[in-house]
C-alpha cells in the first residue's frame, strides 16, 4: 500500500468509527434528550436512565481497553461522544471527569487496580469524580493543602478541602490529587503530589452542596477529608511523583471539555437558526439579516476550526504524543466558539432568549463556564505564551 493509500484508510476508518459513535449516541438521545436532562435537572437527580443506556450500548466503555471490559480507542472516541451528547442538547460533566479519572489509572495503574477502579465504569455500574481544585489554591494546584501521610500499616491517612466537585453526590470513586510532601518542603513545586482512588464510602468523608447555577444533572460539592484510611491501592502510580499523571489526565480532560463545547454551540446555533428562518417582525425573515446572519456564520466557522483543533489534538494524545499544545488550544478555542454561538443564540431570539421556556438563556451559564473550567483560558493563553512562543512565564 503506498502512503497515500495508507493515509487515506486511516482517514477513512477514523471516519467511520466517528459517525458509529455518533450514530449509537443518536440512538441513546432519541430517548433521553434534552427535555429528559432538563426534567433530571429539576428533580435534582442523576439521570441513570440515560447512564445506564450509554452503558449498554458499550459507550461509557469508549478509551477503555477492551481487556479491562472496555470498548477500546481512546480520547478521540469519548471526545466524539460528549460531542455528540452535547449535540443533543445532554451535557454531562460526569463524562468529563470520569473521562479523565480513568486515563492516569490506565496508563500508571497496575492491573488490578484497573480492573477494580475502572472497568466497572464501562457498564455505568459504578462512577468516577474527580477533585484537585481548593478554596485556596484555586488554579494554582501545586499550592493545594490537601495532605495524604502514610497510616504506618502501608495505606495513608488523608486530610483536607476540595471545592466545586462535580457529581461528588453520585460518585462512587474519586480520583484526588493530594500532596504526599508539603509544597513548603519542595525543591521544584511539581514534586510531592500523588493520586489516589477513594471508595466514597469510606468513612471521614463530607459532602456539601454549593448553590452552583449551570444547566447540567451533576450538582456541585465541598468535599472535607477528615483522616481518611485509604489503603495501599488507593495510590495510582509512585508517591510524590503524581504531577505527570495528572497532566496526562488533565490534557485529556481540555479535550472533552473542548467536545462538550463544539456540541453545545452547534445545539445553540441550530436552535438560532431555526427560530431566524420563523421570525419575521418586519415581514422578512430575521435570518435574511447580515447582522444576525454573519454573526451565525462566524460562530459556525469558529466551531468547525476548533473541532479540527480537538480531533488532531486527540490523536496526537492517543498515539502517545506531547499533545499539551494542542489539547490547550482546543479547549481555548472550543469554548470561545461555543460561547460566541450561544451570544448568536441569544440574539436572535431576542427577548425571547431570556424566557427560560424558549431554552436559550438557560444554555448560557454552560458554555460561558467552559471559558472558566476545568481550567480558565487565560491560563491556556500563558500555556501557549510560554511553551509554544517561548516568552516569559507572566505569573
Ligand atoms: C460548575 C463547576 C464545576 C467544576 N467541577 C470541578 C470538578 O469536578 N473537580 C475539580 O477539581 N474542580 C472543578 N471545578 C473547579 C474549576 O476547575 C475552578 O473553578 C477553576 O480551575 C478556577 O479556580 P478558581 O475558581 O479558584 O479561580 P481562581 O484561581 O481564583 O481564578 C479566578 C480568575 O483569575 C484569573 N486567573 C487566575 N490565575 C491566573 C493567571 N495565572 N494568569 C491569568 N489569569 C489568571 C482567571 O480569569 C480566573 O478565572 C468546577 C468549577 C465549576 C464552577
Amino acid at each position: 500500500m503506498d502512503v497515500q493509500t495508507q493515509n487515506r484508510t486511516s482517514m477513512d476508518s477514523l471516519q467511520s468509527r466517528i459517525r458509529d459513535i455518533q450514530e449509537a449516541t443518536r440512538g441513546v438521545t432519541a430517548q433521553y434528550g434534552r427535555a429528559y436532562i432538563l426534567e433530571c435537572i429539576k428533580e435534582d437527580r442523576f439521570p441513570d436512565e440515560l447512564w445506564a443506556k450509554l452503558g449498554e450500548f458499550g459507550l461509557l466503555g469508549l478509551s477503555i481497553p477492551e481487556e479491562y471490559g472496555g470498548s477500546g480507542g481512546g480520547v478521540l472516541e469519548i471526545t466524539v461522544l460528549n460531542e455528540a451528547l452535547a449535540l443533543a442538547g445532554v451535557p454531562t460533566l460526569f463524562l468529563v471527569v470520569t473521562g479523565l479519572g480513568r486515563v492516569p489509572i490506565v496508563r500508571n495503574g497496575t492491573p488490578e487496580q484497573i480492573r477494580k477502579y475502572v472497568t466497572p465504569t464501562c457498564t455505568g455500574e459504578k462512577k468516577m469524580c474527580f477533585a484537585i481544585t481548593e478554596p485556596n489554591a484555586g488554579t494554582n494546584s501545586f499550592a493545594m493543602n490537601t495532605l495524604a501521610t502514610p497510616n504506618g500499616k502501608g495505606g495513608w491517612t488523608l486530610k483536607g478541602q476540595k471545592v466545586f466537585i462535580s457529581g461528588a453526590r453520585d460518585a462512587d470513586f474519586m480520583l484526588v490529587v493530594a500532596r504526599t510532601t508539603r509544597a513548603s518542603e519542595v525543591k521544584n513545586r511539581t514534586e510531592g503530589m500523588s493520586l489516589f482512588v477513594l471508595d466514597m464510602n469510606t468513612p471521614g468523608i463530607k459532602l456539601q452542596q454549593l448553590n452552583i447555577q449551570v444547566e447540567t444533572a451533576e450538582r456541585q460539592y465541598m468535599v472535607f477529608f477528615d483522616d481518611v484510611e485509604l489503603p495501599a491501592d488507593a495510590l495510582i502510580g509512585e508517591a510524590g511523583k503524581g504531577a505527570k499523571l495528572m497532566f496526562e489526565g488533565l490534557n485529556s480532560e481540555r479535550l472533552l471539555a473542548a467536545g462538550a463545547a463544539l456540541g453545545m454551540g452547534d445545539y445553540a446555533l441550530a436552535k438560532a437558526v431555526a427560530y431566524s428562518k420563523e421570525r419575521k417582525p418586519f415581514g422578512k425573515p430575521i435570518g435574511s439579516y447580515q447582522a444576525l446572519q454573519h454573526r451565525m456564520a462566524m460562530a459556525k466557522a469558529q466551531i468547525e476550526a476548533a473541532r479540527l483543533m480537538t480531533y488532531t489534538a486527540a490523536e496526537r494524545f492517543d498515539a502517545g504524543e506531547d499533545a499539551g499544545a494542542h489539547a490547550n488550544m482546543a479547549k481555548l478555542l472550543g469554548s470561545e466558539a461555543a460561547v460566541a454561538a450561544v451570544e448568536a443564540a441569544l440574539q436572535t431570539h431576542g427577548g425571547y432568549g431570556f424566557d427560560r421556556d424558549y431554552d436559550v438563556v438557560t444554555l448560557w451559564p454552560m458554555l460561558r463556564l467552559l471559558k472558566i473550567a476545568p481550567i480558565n483560558n487565560e491560563m491556556l493563553l500563558n500555556y501557549i505564551g510560554e511553551h509554544v512562543l517561548g516568552l516569559p512565564k507572566s505569573y
